[in-house]
Protein backbone atom coordinates (compact mmCIF):
# COMPACT_ATOMS: atom_id res chain seq x y z
CA UNK A 1 0.00 0.00 0.00
CA UNK A 2 0.87 3.36 -0.84
CA UNK A 3 3.61 2.74 -2.72
CA UNK A 4 2.03 4.85 -5.66
CA UNK A 5 2.63 8.08 -2.80
CA UNK A 6 4.86 10.75 -4.41
CA UNK A 7 6.87 12.63 -2.07
CA UNK A 8 5.50 16.18 -1.43
CA UNK A 9 7.96 19.05 -1.05
CA UNK A 10 8.21 20.70 2.37
CA UNK A 11 6.15 23.63 3.03
CA UNK A 12 9.32 26.55 2.02
CA UNK A 13 8.58 28.95 5.20
CA UNK A 14 8.18 26.30 7.61
CA UNK A 15 11.55 24.98 6.35
CA UNK A 16 13.36 28.25 6.17
CA UNK A 17 12.41 28.38 9.73
CA UNK A 18 14.03 24.95 10.91
CA UNK A 19 17.21 25.86 9.01
CA UNK A 20 17.25 28.84 11.07
CA UNK A 21 16.83 26.40 14.45
CA UNK A 22 19.61 24.58 13.64
CA UNK A 23 22.02 27.38 12.83
CA UNK A 24 24.22 28.15 15.38
CA UNK A 25 25.40 31.26 14.21
CA UNK A 26 25.17 33.83 17.07
CA UNK A 27 23.88 36.83 15.26
CA UNK A 28 21.62 34.88 13.14
CA UNK A 29 18.34 36.60 12.27
CA UNK A 30 15.03 34.95 11.05
CA UNK A 31 12.87 37.28 8.69
CA UNK A 32 10.82 34.57 6.99
CA UNK A 33 8.09 33.67 9.60
CA UNK A 34 5.03 35.61 9.82
CA UNK A 35 4.89 36.15 13.71
CA UNK A 36 4.85 39.18 15.94
CA UNK A 37 8.47 39.03 18.06
CA UNK A 38 9.30 41.97 20.80
CA UNK A 39 12.21 43.71 20.84
CA UNK A 40 14.01 40.65 22.47
CA UNK A 41 13.40 38.48 19.08
CA UNK A 42 11.00 36.80 21.47
CA UNK A 43 7.36 35.87 20.93
CA UNK A 44 4.73 38.40 22.86
CA UNK A 45 1.56 37.22 25.02
CA UNK A 46 -0.97 40.25 24.88
CA UNK A 47 -1.27 41.49 28.21
CA UNK A 48 -5.06 41.94 27.41
CA UNK A 49 -4.92 37.72 26.60
CA UNK A 50 -3.15 37.02 29.57
CA UNK A 51 -6.30 38.83 31.38
CA UNK A 52 -9.00 37.59 29.34
CA UNK A 53 -7.01 34.11 30.12
CA UNK A 54 -7.15 34.77 33.79
CA UNK A 55 -10.82 35.92 33.58
CA UNK A 56 -12.03 32.50 32.00
CA UNK A 57 -9.90 30.50 34.18
CA UNK A 58 -11.51 32.11 37.52
CA UNK A 59 -14.88 31.71 35.92
CA UNK A 60 -16.52 28.88 38.27
CA UNK A 61 -19.14 28.01 35.41
CA UNK A 62 -17.21 27.42 32.76
CA UNK A 63 -17.31 23.93 31.22
CA UNK A 64 -15.99 21.99 28.54
CA UNK A 65 -19.26 21.11 26.33
CA UNK A 66 -19.63 21.58 22.61
CA UNK A 67 -19.88 24.78 21.03
CA UNK A 68 -22.81 25.32 18.07
CA UNK A 69 -21.88 24.26 14.97
CA UNK A 70 -21.49 27.94 13.65
CA UNK A 71 -19.52 28.32 17.31
CA UNK A 72 -20.14 31.03 19.95
CA UNK A 73 -22.46 32.94 19.40
CA UNK A 74 -21.33 36.10 21.41
CA UNK A 75 -17.81 35.74 19.54
CA UNK A 76 -19.02 36.12 16.13
CA UNK A 77 -21.41 38.81 16.77
CA UNK A 78 -18.70 40.95 18.58
CA UNK A 79 -16.62 39.51 15.05
CA UNK A 80 -18.64 41.09 13.10
CA UNK A 81 -19.30 43.93 14.23
CA UNK A 82 -15.35 44.09 14.51
CA UNK A 83 -14.48 44.03 10.61
CA UNK A 84 -18.00 45.10 9.71
CA UNK A 85 -18.19 48.19 11.81
CA UNK A 86 -20.66 48.76 14.85
CA UNK A 87 -22.67 50.85 12.70
CA UNK A 88 -22.87 48.57 9.68
CA UNK A 89 -25.94 48.65 7.42
CA UNK A 90 -25.62 45.06 6.77
CA UNK A 91 -25.70 43.78 10.72
CA UNK A 92 -28.31 46.52 10.94
CA UNK A 93 -30.50 44.90 8.15
CA UNK A 94 -29.80 41.82 10.14
CA UNK A 95 -28.09 40.35 6.64
CA UNK A 96 -24.68 39.12 7.47
CA UNK A 97 -24.22 35.42 8.28
CA UNK A 98 -21.35 34.90 10.37
CA UNK A 99 -19.70 31.49 11.37
CA UNK A 100 -16.50 30.58 13.62
CA UNK A 101 -14.04 29.10 11.83
CA UNK A 102 -10.42 27.48 12.50
CA UNK A 103 -9.01 30.48 11.96
CA UNK A 104 -7.95 32.34 9.24
CA UNK A 105 -7.15 29.39 6.89
CA UNK A 106 -10.51 27.95 7.78
CA UNK A 107 -11.97 30.41 6.56
CA UNK A 108 -10.50 31.08 3.90
CA UNK A 109 -11.46 27.26 3.19
CA UNK A 110 -15.10 27.28 4.55
CA UNK A 111 -15.33 30.66 2.05
CA UNK A 112 -13.87 28.66 -1.20
CA UNK A 113 -15.95 25.38 -0.41
CA UNK A 114 -19.04 27.19 0.12
CA UNK A 115 -18.57 29.25 -3.19
CA UNK A 116 -17.41 25.35 -4.64
CA UNK A 117 -20.72 24.20 -3.80
CA UNK A 118 -23.05 27.52 -4.22
CA UNK A 119 -21.65 30.34 -6.40
CA UNK A 120 -23.40 30.56 -9.95
CA UNK A 121 -19.88 30.56 -11.92
CA UNK A 122 -20.03 32.13 -15.09
CA UNK A 123 -18.14 29.32 -16.56
CA UNK A 124 -14.98 27.06 -15.25
CA UNK A 125 -15.09 27.08 -11.39
CA UNK A 126 -12.24 29.79 -11.01
CA UNK A 127 -10.72 32.61 -8.55
CA UNK A 128 -8.73 35.41 -9.28
CA UNK A 129 -5.72 36.04 -7.16
CA UNK A 130 -3.37 38.76 -6.61
CA UNK A 131 0.07 37.86 -8.07
CA UNK A 132 1.82 37.27 -5.88
CA UNK A 133 -0.54 36.01 -2.92
CA UNK A 134 -0.36 34.39 0.11
CA UNK A 135 0.99 30.65 -1.44
CA UNK A 136 -1.66 28.63 0.56
CA UNK A 137 -4.44 30.54 -1.58
CA UNK A 138 -3.46 28.39 -4.23
CA UNK A 139 -3.66 25.10 -2.79
CA UNK A 140 -6.96 26.08 -0.43
CA UNK A 141 -8.88 26.80 -3.63
CA UNK A 142 -7.75 23.73 -5.91
CA UNK A 143 -8.62 21.97 -2.31
CA UNK A 144 -12.32 22.40 -3.52
CA UNK A 145 -11.86 22.22 -7.20
CA UNK A 146 -11.47 26.18 -8.26
CA UNK A 147 -8.83 26.91 -10.70
CA UNK A 148 -6.96 30.09 -9.43
CA UNK A 149 -5.82 32.72 -11.82
CA UNK A 150 -3.93 35.64 -11.25
CA UNK A 151 -4.57 39.43 -11.77
CA UNK A 152 -1.25 41.31 -11.75
CA UNK A 153 -1.21 43.69 -8.41
CA UNK A 154 2.62 44.25 -8.02
CA UNK A 155 4.75 46.07 -9.92
CA UNK A 156 8.25 45.55 -9.36
CA UNK A 157 9.68 48.62 -11.00
CA UNK A 158 8.03 50.79 -8.79
CA UNK A 159 7.82 48.70 -6.06
CA UNK A 160 4.48 49.25 -5.99
CA UNK A 161 0.63 48.67 -6.87
CA UNK A 162 0.31 47.82 -10.43
CA UNK A 163 -3.25 49.43 -10.61
CA UNK A 164 -3.51 49.65 -14.24
CA UNK A 165 -3.33 46.60 -15.12
CA UNK A 166 -5.39 45.49 -11.86
CA UNK A 167 -8.00 47.16 -13.06
CA UNK A 168 -7.60 46.12 -16.99
CA UNK A 169 -8.14 42.80 -14.96
CA UNK A 170 -11.10 43.37 -13.59
CA UNK A 171 -12.63 45.08 -16.60
CA UNK A 172 -11.48 42.23 -18.76
CA UNK A 173 -12.87 38.74 -16.59
CA UNK A 174 -15.77 37.63 -17.49
CA UNK A 175 -18.70 38.98 -15.70
CA UNK A 176 -19.34 37.49 -11.84
CA UNK A 177 -16.00 36.61 -11.64
CA UNK A 178 -14.92 35.82 -8.17
CA UNK A 179 -11.83 38.27 -7.15
CA UNK A 180 -9.49 37.72 -4.08
CA UNK A 181 -8.43 41.00 -2.01
CA UNK A 182 -6.62 41.48 0.99
CA UNK A 183 -8.47 43.82 2.86
CA UNK A 184 -5.09 45.21 4.40
CA UNK A 185 -1.51 44.97 4.66
CA UNK A 186 -0.79 42.62 1.55
CA UNK A 187 0.92 39.30 2.05
CA UNK A 188 3.41 39.15 0.75
CA UNK A 189 4.22 42.93 -0.74
CA UNK A 190 3.11 45.26 1.86
CA UNK A 191 1.23 47.40 -0.93
CA UNK A 192 -2.10 47.91 -0.20
CA UNK A 193 -4.16 50.11 -2.67
CA UNK A 194 -5.09 53.84 -1.02
CA UNK A 195 -8.61 54.91 -0.50
CA UNK A 196 -8.94 56.84 -4.03
CA UNK A 197 -7.89 53.26 -5.67
CA UNK A 198 -9.88 51.27 -3.58
CA UNK A 199 -12.81 52.85 -4.78
CA UNK A 200 -11.70 52.60 -8.34
CA UNK A 201 -12.00 49.01 -7.92
CA UNK A 202 -15.59 48.80 -6.17
CA UNK A 203 -16.54 50.58 -9.35
CA UNK A 204 -14.78 48.13 -11.54
CA UNK A 205 -16.55 45.36 -9.46
CA UNK A 206 -19.73 46.74 -9.49
CA UNK A 207 -19.75 47.22 -13.01
CA UNK A 208 -19.10 43.56 -13.57
CA UNK A 209 -21.36 42.16 -10.56
CA UNK A 210 -17.58 40.62 -9.67
CA UNK A 211 -17.94 38.79 -6.13
CA UNK A 212 -15.43 39.94 -3.58
CA UNK A 213 -13.74 37.44 -1.59
CA UNK A 214 -11.84 39.96 0.71
CA UNK A 215 -9.11 37.86 3.59
CA UNK A 216 -8.48 40.05 6.60
CA UNK A 217 -5.29 38.62 8.35
CA UNK A 218 -3.81 41.64 9.77
CA UNK A 219 -6.71 44.30 10.90
CA UNK A 220 -5.23 46.68 13.34
CA UNK A 221 -1.51 45.20 12.33
CA UNK A 222 -1.19 47.50 9.67
CA UNK A 223 -1.57 50.96 11.27
CA UNK A 224 -2.46 50.22 14.60
CA UNK A 225 -5.72 51.30 13.92
CA UNK A 226 -9.09 48.50 13.69
CA UNK A 227 -10.68 50.67 12.28
CA UNK A 228 -9.37 52.07 9.49
CA UNK A 229 -7.74 48.43 8.72
CA UNK A 230 -11.31 47.62 7.68
CA UNK A 231 -11.88 50.77 5.55
CA UNK A 232 -11.63 48.50 2.30
CA UNK A 233 -14.40 46.27 3.66
CA UNK A 234 -16.60 48.51 5.33
CA UNK A 235 -17.07 50.93 2.00
CA UNK A 236 -17.28 47.57 -0.42
CA UNK A 237 -20.42 46.86 1.87
CA UNK A 238 -21.73 50.41 1.97
CA UNK A 239 -21.56 50.58 -2.01
CA UNK A 240 -23.39 47.22 -2.04
CA UNK A 241 -20.36 44.83 -3.54
CA UNK A 242 -21.83 41.41 -2.97
CA UNK A 243 -18.75 39.73 -0.95
CA UNK A 244 -17.42 37.71 2.11
CA UNK A 245 -14.70 38.09 4.39
CA UNK A 246 -12.71 35.72 6.09
CA UNK A 247 -11.14 36.92 9.81
CA UNK A 248 -8.15 36.10 11.61
CA UNK A 249 -7.01 36.60 14.69
CA UNK A 250 -4.18 35.19 15.10
CA UNK A 251 -1.77 37.97 14.34
CA UNK A 252 -3.93 41.23 15.98
CA UNK A 253 -4.43 39.17 19.33
CA UNK A 254 -1.31 36.82 18.87
CA UNK A 255 -3.37 33.90 19.12
CA UNK A 256 -1.48 31.66 16.49
CA UNK A 257 -2.00 28.13 18.07
CA UNK A 258 -5.30 28.91 19.09
CA UNK A 259 -7.23 28.82 15.57
CA UNK A 260 -9.48 31.37 16.16
CA UNK A 261 -11.13 33.03 13.17
CA UNK A 262 -14.57 33.63 11.24
CA UNK A 263 -16.11 33.56 8.14
CA UNK A 264 -18.63 36.76 7.51
CA UNK A 265 -21.15 36.64 4.96
CA UNK A 266 -22.86 39.31 3.59
CA UNK A 267 -26.06 38.21 2.07
CA UNK A 268 -28.63 40.81 -0.22
CA UNK A 269 -31.63 40.01 3.18
CA UNK A 270 -32.22 38.42 6.26
CA UNK A 271 -33.90 35.59 4.24
CA UNK A 272 -30.56 35.34 2.07
CA UNK A 273 -28.73 34.68 5.36
CA UNK A 274 -30.63 32.45 6.89
CA UNK A 275 -30.11 30.04 4.27
CA UNK A 276 -26.27 30.84 3.49
CA UNK A 277 -25.61 30.42 7.10
CA UNK A 278 -27.97 26.85 6.97
CA UNK A 279 -25.48 25.65 4.61
CA UNK A 280 -22.39 26.73 6.11
CA UNK A 281 -23.33 24.75 9.06
CA UNK A 282 -23.92 21.81 6.92
CA UNK A 283 -20.09 21.70 5.57
CA UNK A 284 -18.83 22.78 9.07
CA UNK A 285 -20.71 19.68 10.74
CA UNK A 286 -19.04 17.09 8.26
CA UNK A 287 -15.79 18.82 8.45
CA UNK A 288 -15.39 19.96 12.17
CA UNK A 289 -18.60 18.69 13.71
CA UNK A 290 -17.85 22.19 15.67
CA UNK A 291 -15.39 24.33 16.52
CA UNK A 292 -13.13 24.52 19.56
CA UNK A 293 -14.06 26.86 22.23
CA UNK A 294 -11.15 28.84 23.85
CA UNK A 295 -10.07 31.03 21.60
CA UNK A 296 -13.46 31.96 20.62
CA UNK A 297 -14.22 32.48 24.52
CA UNK A 298 -10.52 34.45 24.81
CA UNK A 299 -12.26 37.36 22.03
CA UNK A 300 -15.47 36.90 22.77
CA UNK A 301 -14.05 38.12 26.20
CA UNK A 302 -12.46 40.93 25.04
CA UNK A 303 -14.96 42.05 22.01
CA UNK A 304 -18.02 42.41 24.60
CA UNK A 305 -15.81 44.15 27.51
CA UNK A 306 -15.14 47.72 27.27
CA UNK A 307 -12.33 47.35 29.27
CA UNK A 308 -10.33 44.56 27.50
CA UNK A 309 -11.33 45.87 24.05
CA UNK A 310 -9.53 49.40 24.81
CA UNK A 311 -6.59 47.02 26.87
CA UNK A 312 -6.22 45.43 23.34
CA UNK A 313 -6.29 48.24 21.05
CA UNK A 314 -3.49 50.04 22.87
CA UNK A 315 -1.48 46.26 22.68
CA UNK A 316 -2.17 46.21 19.01
CA UNK A 317 -0.57 50.06 18.96
CA UNK A 318 2.56 48.60 20.56
CA UNK A 319 2.79 45.56 17.82
CA UNK A 320 1.98 47.70 15.07
CA UNK A 321 4.30 51.35 16.24
CA UNK A 322 7.08 48.54 16.59
CA UNK A 323 6.97 47.41 13.63
CA UNK A 324 6.39 50.55 11.94
CA UNK A 325 9.76 51.97 14.09
CA UNK A 326 11.42 49.29 12.23
CA UNK A 327 10.66 50.70 9.07
CA UNK A 328 11.80 54.06 9.86
CA UNK A 329 15.26 52.88 10.89
CA UNK A 330 16.02 50.44 8.54
CA UNK A 331 14.90 53.37 6.22
CA UNK A 332 17.70 55.38 7.78
CA UNK A 333 20.38 52.76 7.93
CA UNK A 334 19.95 52.52 4.51
CA UNK A 335 19.76 56.15 3.01
CA UNK A 336 21.62 58.37 5.86
CA UNK A 337 24.33 55.62 6.55
CA UNK A 338 25.36 53.11 4.21
CA UNK A 339 24.08 55.45 1.60
CA UNK A 340 22.95 51.78 -0.15
CA UNK A 341 22.48 52.38 -4.15
CA UNK A 342 18.53 52.52 -5.04
CA UNK A 343 15.29 53.70 -3.85
CA UNK A 344 14.56 52.63 -0.15
CA UNK A 345 10.89 54.61 0.23
CA UNK A 346 8.88 51.55 -0.07
CA UNK A 347 9.95 50.52 3.09
CA UNK A 348 8.46 52.83 5.13
CA UNK A 349 5.30 53.00 2.60
CA UNK A 350 4.23 49.66 2.58
CA UNK A 351 2.04 48.49 5.65
CA UNK A 352 2.25 45.89 8.06
CA UNK A 353 3.87 42.99 9.02
CA UNK A 354 5.62 42.49 5.40
CA UNK A 355 8.03 44.35 3.76
CA UNK A 356 9.20 43.37 -0.28
CA UNK A 357 12.69 44.76 -0.24
CA UNK A 358 12.95 44.37 -4.07
CA UNK A 359 16.13 41.88 -3.79
CA UNK A 360 15.90 39.30 -6.11
CA UNK A 361 16.07 35.31 -5.76
CA UNK A 362 20.36 35.91 -5.62
CA UNK A 363 20.35 38.82 -3.55
CA UNK A 364 18.35 37.24 -0.44
CA UNK A 365 20.14 33.65 -1.12
CA UNK A 366 23.49 35.41 -0.49
CA UNK A 367 21.76 36.58 2.97
CA UNK A 368 21.34 33.47 3.87
CA UNK A 369 24.38 31.73 2.94
CA UNK A 370 26.76 34.73 3.77
CA UNK A 371 24.91 36.58 6.39
CA UNK A 372 22.56 34.05 8.12
CA UNK A 373 19.90 36.83 7.53
CA UNK A 374 16.89 34.34 6.68
CA UNK A 375 14.41 35.26 4.20
CA UNK A 376 12.10 34.49 1.40
CA UNK A 377 13.99 34.45 -1.92
CA UNK A 378 11.39 36.74 -3.48
CA UNK A 379 12.95 39.27 -1.13
CA UNK A 380 10.28 39.65 1.36
CA UNK A 381 11.31 39.86 4.75
CA UNK A 382 9.20 40.04 8.24
CA UNK A 383 9.18 43.17 9.96
CA UNK A 384 8.52 41.72 12.95
CA UNK A 385 12.12 39.85 12.84
CA UNK A 386 14.15 43.33 13.45
CA UNK A 387 14.56 44.88 16.69
CA UNK A 388 16.92 47.50 17.93
CA UNK A 389 19.89 45.14 18.31
CA UNK A 390 19.77 43.33 15.24
CA UNK A 391 18.58 45.93 12.55
CA UNK A 392 21.95 47.18 11.90
CA UNK A 393 23.33 43.75 10.92
CA UNK A 394 20.85 43.32 8.39
CA UNK A 395 21.27 46.78 7.15
CA UNK A 396 24.88 46.76 7.01
CA UNK A 397 24.13 42.93 4.93
CA UNK A 398 21.51 44.25 3.04
CA UNK A 399 23.74 47.00 1.61
CA UNK A 400 26.65 44.21 0.95
CA UNK A 401 24.66 42.00 -1.17
CA UNK A 402 22.87 45.32 -2.96
CA UNK A 403 26.72 46.32 -4.20
CA UNK A 404 27.42 42.95 -4.98
N1 LIG B 1 -4.46 34.98 4.86
C1 LIG B 1 -3.27 35.59 4.76
C2 LIG B 1 -3.07 36.59 3.69
C3 LIG B 1 -2.25 35.29 5.67
O1 LIG B 1 -1.08 35.92 5.55
C4 LIG B 1 -2.50 34.34 6.69
C5 LIG B 1 -1.43 33.99 7.68
N2 LIG B 1 -0.17 33.81 7.21
C6 LIG B 1 -3.75 33.74 6.74
C7 LIG B 1 -4.71 34.09 5.82
C8 LIG B 1 -4.19 32.70 7.73
O2 LIG B 1 -3.58 32.63 8.94
P1 LIG B 1 -4.21 31.83 10.14
O3 LIG B 1 -4.83 30.60 9.59
O4 LIG B 1 -3.06 31.55 11.02
O5 LIG B 1 -5.23 32.74 10.75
Amino acid sequence: TWNNVPLAPEDSIFKLTATYKVDTFPQKVNLGVGAYRDDNSKPWVLPVIKAASQALFNDPNLDHEYLPITGLPEFTSGAARLILGGDSPAIAENRVCSVQTISGTGANHLGALFLSRFYDFNGPKQVYLSDPTWANHFAIFRNVGIDPLTYKYYDPKTIGLACDEFLAALASAPDRSVFLLHACAHNPTGVDPTREQWNQIADAMLQKGHYAFFDCAYQGFASGDLDGDAWAVREFVKRGVPMLVCQSFAKNAGLYSERIGALHVVGSSTEVAKRVRSQLAVLTRSEISNPPAHGARLVALILNNPELFEQWKEDIRTMASRIIEMRKELYRLLTEEFKTPGTWIHIVNQIGMFSFTGLNAEQSQALIDKAHIYLTTNGRISMAGLNTGNIRYFAENLDKVVRG
